[in-house]
């Protein structure tokens, strides 16, 4: 109790926060990137799933299973509910879903992720602490 903060802790605390914002730089500063103001358009490629599997419905044998990736399972769940949340956002459907989209992988997702890392180097320290304690004993 009351030794602060340790830099350890503040590196692995700050690391992610850190390599995020570099990553998002990066990306941001190469010369191929563009922000997307529509969704591109594509023919059915018989081979592989293209944007036209997307915008159109997938035509392809799912190689993972249905419980994952129909429409009645994970991922149709999934859109499902983007869908339903981004209704409560907007009345327009597709900036409502896109939205809910960032609120949900852009906003919720990390900020759960790093409460939880958050956790993870906080418990860490406790640990550190118990064993040189228990080192320190006769
Ligand atoms: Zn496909």
């Amino acid at each position: 109790m009351g030794q602060g903060i340790t830099l350890r802790r503040r590196v692995l605390l700050g690391a992610p926060v850190v390599l995020l914002l570099a990553i998002f730089v990066y990306v941001v500063a190469t010369p191929s990137f563009t922000l997307r103001t529509h969704l591109p358009v594509e023919a059915l490629n018989p081979l592989r799933c293209t944007w036209f599997c997307h915008n159109h419905g997938c035509p392809h044998m799912a190689k993972l299973p249905a419980w994952l990736t129909s429409d009645a399972g994970l991922f149709g769940q999934t859109i499902k509910a983007l869908y339903g949340l981004g209704a409560s956002i907007s009345k327009t459907r597709g900036i409502g879903y896109g939205l809910a989209n960032l609120l949900v992988y852009c906003v919720l997702w990390p900020t759960v992720t790093y409460a939880l890392w958050t956790v993870v180097v906080g418990q860490g320290a406790t640990l550190r602490r118990e064993r040189a304690k228990k080192g320190s004993r006769p």
